[in-house]
């Protein structure tokens, strides 16, 4: 067993080895969150003497890892239990058992275990522990002593991923908390997930000095809205002070925040701690006022372009990128203007763009969802099409620059580069033979294709 975790199972812990040889599989859909769970997930079976393989079409068991946020997320995996469903049926076969985990399990419960789509398990985002044993008995072929399906809210923000399984992005992942408690009327968050439950800070802290001591340099804090985190008087902003305290630990990344906590002092200190690398994902979803109160997002345009304006004061080299939403019910042309002009006053780095997707049993989907596919569709492409232009202007302006940034791993193309990152997260593709994944360097900036950029190494 590991040291750092005293309750909860980690790898190796000795347990008796009742599932020898079985062969899982895990499938990762949606967030970063979501990879931190198909984490914890492999670390419970793996304790339990589960085999991880990476090739599906070995495995005896095939795990869902899933995402509910949009419909499109929704039939991805509906088409790949399908295709799963086809493969066993043509070998006459009972196996792979098929478990989904996740929000869809969440959202969707025993329905997932109906039908000619009918998995073998379920289980929701606060059962994982549970999963050995659910599976234990379905894998042997005994009798299934508890229900296939485990779905349902409780406390299980201890929930701590083996930090051994892998870093993403040269990033070990670090999930502080879970659930939210915003109710923007668009999010099927909050049902899937449950209220916003923390991480204790105690608990946090021997996790990443733990990924310390096995060689990380960074981590990502992840949460639906890790800004608002909050144990006792412990604000976010108190929590990045004393993780930047760790020795050995180089970078702190965050994601995601939502603005109405975005403080001054929370900005000031990310300006002040030079660990805490100067990237703001703050997603503002429209630039509208009327759209933003009938999203709930309980901040105006104004406020948004204020913080953002308060941060470039504060927080030297800061970078922004956002999530906005197309076509939420009753988006007007004017709306949608709006939040044209916000691209074009913020200068994100990078939006990601959504056409609005109707969640079931979320608050918004009591509004007609009026805008037609075809608006929708043309007004994804044309804040596209501002991005773009706006990207290219910044990314023309950073040629000649020279920035510090950190070998993550190895570039595709061309052979023999590096794809490095900044602290502001901006990504650049490298030659230099003596690099190592790890090391940082000083990179000049050469040129760039869309958001990636080329360079050389300075030293
Ligand atoms: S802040 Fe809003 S959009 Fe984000 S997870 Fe919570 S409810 Fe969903």
């Amino acid at each position: 067993m590991t040291d750092f975790l005293p309750d909860i199972p980690v790898l190796s812990s000795g347990e008796p080895d009742t599932t020898a040889g079985v062969r899982f599989h895990v499938e990762t859909y949606g967030c970063q969150m979501n990879v931190y769970d198909s984490q914890a997930i492999a670390g419970f079976l793996l304790d339990r003497g589960y085999r991880r393989v990476g090739d599906p079409d070995v495995a005896d068991v095939i795990l869902l890892n899933t995402c509910s946020v949009r419909d499109h997320a929704e039939q991805k995996v509906l088409s790949r239990i399908g295709e799963i469903r086809r493969v066993r049926d043509v070998r006459g076969l009972p196996q792979p058992v098929i478990g989904v985990c996740g929000c869809m399990a969440e959202r969707m419960g025993e329905d997932l275990t109906r039908g000619p789509r009918g998995v073998d398990l379920v289980v929701g985002v606060d059962r994982y522990r549970d999963l050995p044993d659910l599976l234990a008995a379905l894998v042997d072929g005994s009798e299934t002593p508890v229900s296939r399906t485990a779905t349902g809210h409780r406390d299980d923000s201890r929930l701590v991923a083996p930090p051994e399984l892998y870093p993403v992005n040269n990033s070990h992942l670090v999930t502080i908390h879970t659930g939210c408690d915003y109710k923007c009327t668009y999010c099927i968050v909050p049902a899937t997930r449950g209220p916003q439950r923390e991480k204790d800070p105690e608990l946090i802290a021997r996790e990443i000095e733990h990924i310390v001591r096995i060689g990380g340099r960074e981590v990502t804090l992840l949460g639906q809205n890790v800004t608002a985190y909050r144990w006792g008087d412990l604000d976010f902003a108190g929590l990045l002070a004393s993780i930047h305290g760790i020795d050995g630990l180089e970078r702190i990344r965050f994601l995601t925040g939502h603005p109405c906590d975005m403080h001054p002092h929370l900005m000031d200190g990310i300006g002040r701690l030079d660990k805490v690398c100067p990237w703001l994902h703050l997603p503002i979803q429209s630039g509208s006022d009327r759209v933003l109160k009938r999203m709930k997002r309980h901040y105006t345009r104004r406020q948004y372009l204020d913080l953002v304006a308060y941060a470039r004061r504060v927080i030297p080299e800061v970078t922004f990128s956002s999530d906005f939403i197309v076509g939420f019910p009753g988006e007007t042309e004017a709306d949608f203007n709006a939040t044209v002009e916000v691209v074009e006053a913020v200068q994100f780095d990078q939006i990601f763009t959504f056409k609005y997707s109707e969640r079931p049993g979320v608050p918004a989907a009591k509004l007609a969802d009026d805008v037609p596919a075809a608006v929708k569709k043309q007004r994804l492409a044309a804040i596209m099409a501002a991005q773009e232009k706006i990207w290219k202007r910044i990314a023309d302006g950073c040629v000649g620059q020279r920035w510090r940034a950190v070998v993550e791993k190895p570039a595709r193309r061309p052979q023999g580069s590096w794809m490095l990152r900044t602290g502001n997260n901006r990504k650049v593709i490298a030659a230099s033979p003596g690099l190592a994944v790890g090391d940082v360097a000083t990179v000049e900036i050469t040129g760039h294709q869309y958001t990636t950029f080329f360079g050389s190494v300075a030293e």
